[in-house]
């Protein structure tokens, strides 16, 4: 501002007052400018600035790329869809995407700026926040929504998703995929003679000893009461056969500590067919399931 003008007291109130406040605000108000060739810089940043250093922040008005590279190259195509998107339909920009801050850690940010067309370009009028800690929370509940409290397994919707996830990866590229059931065998007895709470151990050690034995792009369930399920990605019958009877007999012959006698699991499994559905799928397998407890338990059966 001239010194020749004369500035009426309340404006300079209000100036100080809005300087203070963008200083302060736990989060980046900003403009981003857009030429019509698609080169962008921040005429105006004010904010909290961890994510950029001062000497950065002055190089951004000139150019926006000392911040757009640092965007996780994952989002990147997806942030800069969404710009080109914004400034065609006018609509609001919203966006969430990762950034490498100033000391190389990767924060979640979320983006909203509404656009303006300019005579050459776009100007959008923004505010940027930092959503690491609610996006670590959300990750959280999500991990909780999807897991057994007594096993730390997968639950029943979980294994649900990936079900489906992998029948249509089998649908579209043919390959095996096979399904095993898993059912504790005279489980009620276990309970009735050493308790509720041994039974419970019974249950979380069997968890433990199968997660052991299987690989890292293997499934491991527990669809609920004594009764746990493993999907076998790139698996055929053949090759699941005898995973299912090694994990059988690992469970016969541990040790689960109780007073007296063993633990024993009857296991079914079945191989996807191309095009078939989960429902039929998971049908097919409990009636395996069923055989090997009708064949006598502590046994993996296979119905065709
Ligand atoms: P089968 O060999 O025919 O499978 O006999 P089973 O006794 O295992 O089968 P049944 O379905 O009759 O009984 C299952 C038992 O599992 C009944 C229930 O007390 C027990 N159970 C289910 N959920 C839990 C649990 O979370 N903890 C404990 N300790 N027991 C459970
Ligand atoms: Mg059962
Ligand atoms: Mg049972």
């Amino acid at each position: 501002m001239s010194s020749n003008v004369i500035v009426p007291d309340e404006t300079k109130e209000s100036f100080g007052q809005l300087r203070r406040m963008t200083q302060r605000i736990p989060g980046t108000i900003f403009q981003l400018y857009r030429s019509p060739c698609g080169g962008m810089r921040f005429p105006y940043l004010a904010g909290e600035f961890s994510l950029m250093r001062g000497a950065e922040r002055r190089r951004l008005r000139l150019d926006a790329r000392h911040v757009l590279d640092r965007i996780d190259t994952e989002d990147f195509p997806r942030v800069m869809t969404a710009i080109e998107r914004s400034a065609k339909s006018g609509h609001t920009l919203s966006i969430q995407f990762r950034l490498l801050d100033a000391d190389g850690e990767t924060r979640w940010m979320a983006a909203r700026a509404q656009p303006e067309a300019m005579k050459k370009g776009t100007l959008w009028h923004g505010l940027m926040l930092d959503i690491s800690e609610q996006v670590a929370y959300q990750a959280h509940l999500q991990a909780l929504s999807d897991t057994d409290e007594l096993t730390g397994l997968a639950n029943r919707r979980k294994f649900m998703t990936r079900l489906d996830e992998e029948i249509a990866r089998s649908n579209r590229h043919a390959t095996p995929l096979s399904l095993v059931l898993l059912d504790l065998d005279h489980f009620k007895r276990i309970n009735d003679t050493w308790g509720h709470l041994q039974g419970d151990q019974v249950l979380a050690e069997l968890a433990a000893l199968s997660l052991d034995s299987l690989r890292e792009d293997d499934v491991i369930a527990r669809l609920g009461g004594e009764e746990f399920a493993l999907l076998l990605p790139l698996t055929p019958l053949v090759c699941c056969e005898p995973l299912a009877e090694r994990l059988r007999r690992l469970i016969a012959e541990h040790d689960f500590r109780l007073p007296q006698g063993r633990v024993t699991v009857s296991v079914g499994i079945a191989e996807h067919r191309v095009g078939e559905s989960r429902e039929t799928l998971i049908e097919r397998a409990d009636q395996s399931l069923y055989a090997a407890k009708r064949n006598g338990r502590n046994r993996v059966e296979s119905v065709t």
